[in-house]
């Protein structure tokens, strides 16, 4: 076999991931569900998975918030924030939260 066939046959056991576009082994290559034709490389599919944590992260910090402006909203319409007793804490609370 010469040096040439063997180059081709190596080729034709690798593809190309649809995410890099980095020629990879198939052995290699993680195949969509439903798209057996894509192919990810394994550092892609690592680069995928933070994506995917980091959106649902910023997610739950979108719940969090939405949830800290509704109690916020309650307690400045009961005029909590004003009370002698404990409207200095709340007021301390909004201003040291994060969001
Ligand atoms: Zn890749």
């Amino acid at each position: 076999m010469s040096a040439q066939t063997q180059a081709t046959v190596g080729k034709a056991t690798e593809s190309a991931c649809w995410c890099c576009g980095r020629a990879t082994s198939e052995d290699a290559l993680i195949r969509l569900g439903n798209h057996p034709e894509v192919g990810i490389c394994v550092n892609c599919v690592h680069f995928l998975g933070r994506r995917a944590r980091d959106y649902q992260a910023t997610v739950m910090r979108q719940r969090l918030r939405g949830t800290a402006e509704s109690i916020r909203a309650q307690v400045m319409a009961r005029g909590w924030h004003d009370h002698p007793t404990f409207g200095p804490a709340l007021r301390w609370i909004n201003r040291h939260l994060p969001w």
